[in-house]
């Protein structure tokens, strides 16, 4: 076969949410083929039946469409190697698994789920499990331990069977992988697996190397939990006489818990309060909801800019990049082998990093509906001077409303903790003679309240701190936001005093 270039596929099963590390993998497969001029392929291996969930096809696609990472190739696109879901090829998996079973590769086992529990239960002892292989394949109910008559009269009165494939004995599976290095695997180690099943659907083994093959994949970039399956689908690129235009193999390193040991799972979010999958999904059979890095107010951008680094380094101290830095930087040599461990608090600087390459007016086109739903019609210039005065504050988008309320509402209560620590003897008195003052301050901004302060304060022999955390307590409510002087220029002479009066009434 002629080669097509560089073609990469990221090819899920729709059995649940994309968990980050599936948004990683197709990540690296994006980026590899953007920086080659290859193709980007979306390949739905739904052939598990049993292990189909509905919504996840969907989520899988809107969760890459809001990571920006377009197909070139897809289930709605189409392309030269339609249809790109697996459920719909059934037809060409029955036509390459009769090849191998012509040419004795592949055989038909009849064994029940009974009889194989029988198997286990004899076959397996301390030291070892039972495998269906070159040591039991013999003794089981198929096609090599049953005469041809047999076999034709179970297949005539309808049993049921599956094809697995005849692994040869004594042989070394050599293969590169381009993060690993070589790979040898003795044939010996590895058991007959399924590749047909009863329902007439191909296992992921068959139809993953058929399609591969077909679809003209040139680079095979997927997790590390293929990495035991990859020397049986060599064999498989053998029996069908495609060794030598197969796909190259890339196996990607594990996301570790941020601890270290172990994978990183969705109970680890739930434990420790981040999400782990990219947007909302909502479980159909458990009617549970788990919220994605969108709802929580990350930007696509430093996702995809955190998820790269996960397993990658750039080989330079360079830590945040656009789409297209990592495109140009991305090579599949600096992937590291060891797992690379999930970090939450590097993921919300990311974000944070991110969110201050945004204008003001971005910012401003998400924080604008977020007011008006809270009932709030404001000023767009004042708008724009709360954002320029908190944005360096904002790790997640809902800090914007967070830290921004203050300025949109004046407080009703008064933190009675912050009080009792600050409220002296003499505070209101002192409070209300300030305020006195700060009715003639003209012009009213931070350098005319910063002196009127400090005259005030050395006036009275109080420390600053006496007169500004008394004076934030009135104003904000508690003892948070960005500096006093700041506060009072962006909300201005009147509602600084109208705010301080109401607050001396009320507290
Ligand atoms: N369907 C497999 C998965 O969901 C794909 C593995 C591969 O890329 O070969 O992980």
């Amino acid at each position: 076969m002629e080669t097509a270039g560089i073609r990469v596929r990221f090819a899920p099963s729709p059995t649940g949410p994309l968990h980050l590390g599936g948004v990683r993998t197709a990540l690296y497969n994006y980026l590899f083929a953007r920086q080659n001029n290859g193709k980007f392929i979306l390949r739905i291996e739904d052939t598990d039946q049993n292990r189909y969930v509905p919504g996840a096809e969907d989520y899988i696609i809107k969760s890459l469409q809001w990571c920006g990472l377009e197909f070139d190739e897809d289930l709605i696109k189409g392309g030269p190697y339609a249809p790109y879901r697996q459920s719909e090829r059934s037809a060409i998996y029955k036509e390459y698994i009769g090849i191998l079973l012509d040419r004795g590769h592949a055989y038909l086992a009849f064994d029940t789920a009974a009889e194989l529990e029988d198997a286990r239960n004899k076959f397996s002892n301390g030291h070892e499990q039972f495998q269906y292989g070159m040591k039991t394949r013999l003794q089981m109910k198929n096609s090599l331990s049953m005469t041809a008559d047999e076999v034709k009269s179970r297949i005539d009165r309808g049993d049921r069977y599956v094809i697995r494939i005849l692994i040869p004995e004594n042989l070394t599976v050599i293969f590169n992988d381009l993060i690993r290095g070589e790979v040898k695997v003795l044939t010996d180690s590895l058991d007959d697996k399924v590749l047909f099943k009863s329902d007439g659907l191909p296992t992921y083994h068959l139809a993953n190397v058929v399609d591969d093959y077909l679809m003209r994949i040139s680079h095979v970039i997927r997790g590390e939990e293929w990495l035991p399956s990859a020397p049986m689908h060599l064999l498989l690129y053998r029996f069908f006489g495609w060794e030598y235009s197969m796909p190259q193999f890339a196996h990607l390193p594990l996301i570790l818990k941020p601890e270290g040991n172990g994978k990183l799972s969705k109970r680890d979010g739930d434990r420790l309060g981040f999400p782990v999958f990219p947007i909302e999904w909502k479980d159909p059979s458990a009617s549970e909801v788990s919220h994605g890095y969108k709802e929580d107010g990350y930007l696509p951008e430093a996702f995809i800019n955190m998820l790269a680094l996960l397993g990658w380094n750039p080989g330079t101290e360079q830590e945040i990049f656009t789409l297209d830095e990592l495109i140009s930087s991305f090579s599949l040599d600096k992937i590291n082998k060891a797992g690379a461990k999930f970090d939450p608090a590097k993921a919300r600087w990311f974000n944070h990093k991110f969110i201050q390459l945004k204008t003001g007016a971005e910012l401003y086109a998400y924080l604008d509906p977020v007011l008006r739903s809270n009932g709030i019609s404001a000023d767009p210039e004042y708008v724009m001077k709360v954002i320029s005065l908190i944005r360096e504050r904002v790790e997640l988008l809902p800090d914007l409303w967070k830290h921004s309320v203050l300025f949109f509402r004046a407080p009703d209560t008064y933190d009675p903790q912050v009080k009792l620590k600050i409220w002296q003897e003499g505070t209101s008195s002192f409070l209300e003679e300030f305020s006195a003052m700060l009715k003639g301050l003209d012009p009213f901004n931070k350098e005319s309240l910063h002196a009127l302060v400090e005259e005030f304060t050395a006036g009275k022999k109080i420390k600053t701190a006496q007169l500004m955390n008394p004076l934030r307590l009135l104003v904000v409510g508690s003892n948070q936001g960005p500096g006093m002087m700041d506060i009072a220029a962006v909300l201005g002479k009147d509602e600084f005093l109208e705010r301080i009066s109401k607050g001396l009434k009320n507290i």
